[in-house]
């Protein structure tokens, strides 16, 4: 098979660097582009990047000439790592001059025509691309992945909402370092500490999930009558971010049933067996003292949302604890595996 050319966007960042180790032997995909900002354009990818990812550079991208961001070379199709400050401008450009744009970041996300997809819960929002495609009048199109704290919430919900009606859940996170880029939390902020905020992390997870888990109704999507409350806080912890949730369902269900729901959900990736999907979505672990991000977080190369002490409450039906890596199925995985997705329901053809 002829490989799909892509360009990264952001390649330099915390993001961008998984996609650039995530991608070095892509049996579908090859990077022929690394973009960043004018500080980074014109030199190596190696002068450029401060790698901190623990294995090498891949050597085909360690000598690569940085770009700037302008849609000017040889891709079908750019994955998006890009900073928030810049990331909806640049975006919307590449996908108006007819580039598929695969992206991580929060800009684009809720607007109504651009799908916000995990492709085990809602490979169906797919049908809002025509008409995106439509309003650009060009064949480019922007498809986005949820926050990282959101993409592990939203793949546990999707089977528990399907089999049992969830009306409210409270949410507690514990977000790793990683999560807000590099250089990100200064060290004296960071050791020996937790801080009980991060911008803007909450409305997020308050609100993606609500469009994940809604249906397309006459090319819109009716966002799921559920509601969530969501307390954000950074710990001292390199990658994996963990939530402690708790759930209040229509249909009170028994913890076997939750375990049985939660350890047999596939989805679309795994019926087409795309290269990155893991086997099992979501790994339920019985281990009281599981999941650990140390432990849990590299379990199915990152792409598994681990789930573990589900048991009863006494303020709801049910709580949990999940693990999900955020740069990999929580950032650069979940964009990889929603190209896959593109490619296979044939929209890269
Ligand atoms: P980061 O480490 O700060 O990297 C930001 C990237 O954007 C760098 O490549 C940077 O290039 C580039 N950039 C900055 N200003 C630019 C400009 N004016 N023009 C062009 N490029 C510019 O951030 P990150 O953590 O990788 O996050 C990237 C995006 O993914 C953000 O929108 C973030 O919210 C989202 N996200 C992050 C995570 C995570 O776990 N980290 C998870 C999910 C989603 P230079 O190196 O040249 O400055």
């Amino acid at each position: 098979m002829v490989k799909i050319k892509v360009g990264i966007l952001g390649s330099t960042g915390a993001v961008g660097q998984r996609f650039v180790q995530l991608l070095e032997n892509h049996p579908w995909f090859e990077v022929i582009a690394v973009c960043a900002s004018e500080r980074s354009s014109g030199k190596t990818y190696k002068e450029a990047a401060n790698w901190k990812i623990s294995s090498k550079i891949p050597s085909k991208i360690a000598n690569l000439k940085v770009r700037s961001c302008e849609p000017n070379f040889g891709a079908q199709l750019v994955f998006s790592g890009l900073d928030s400050s810049v990331a909806g401008e640049i975006e919307d450009n590449f996908a108006n001059q007819g580039y598929i744009v695969v992206s991580n970041s929060k800009n684009h996300r809720m607007e109504k025509d651009v799908p916000l997809l995990i492709p085990e819960v809602n490979p169906d929002h797919l049908a809002l691309i025509k008409l995106q495609q439509k309003r650009r009048q060009s064949k480019g199109f922007i498809v986005t992945n949820p926050n990282c704290t959101t993409v592990g919430l939203a793949m546990v919900l999707k089977p528990l909402h399907d089999a049992f009606t969830i009306k409210s859940i409270a949410v507690t996170s514990m977000q790793a370092l990683s999560g807000a880029g590099y250089p990100g939390v200064s060290s004296l902020d960071a050791l020996d500490n937790v801080i009980p905020f991060i911008g803007g992390e909450e409305e997020k997870v308050e609100t993606e999930p609500l469009k994940l888990l809604g249906t397309v109704k006459n090319g819109q999507v009716i966002f799921a009558p559920l509601k969530i409350s969501a307390s954000c806080n950074r710990v001292s912890v390199r990658d994996g971010h963990m939530e402690s949730v708790e759930l209040i369902f229509s249909k009170k269900p028994e913890i076997s049933q939750v375990i049985k729901v939660l350890s047999q959900f596939k989805g679309v990736p795994q019926k087409f067996e795309l290269p990155s999907a893991p086997p099992a979505p979501i790994v339920v672990t019985e281990d009281e003292t599981r999941p650990q991000p140390v432990l849990d977080r590299d379990i199915e190369n990152g792409m598994s949302v681990v789930v573990g002490r589900i048991r009863k409450s006494n303020v709801s039906d049910l709580k949990l604890t999940l693990l999900v890596h955020n740069t990999i199925r929580g950032a650069a995985g979940a964009a990889i595996l929603n190209a896959e997705l593109l490619q296979a329901k044939g929209f890269l053809n």
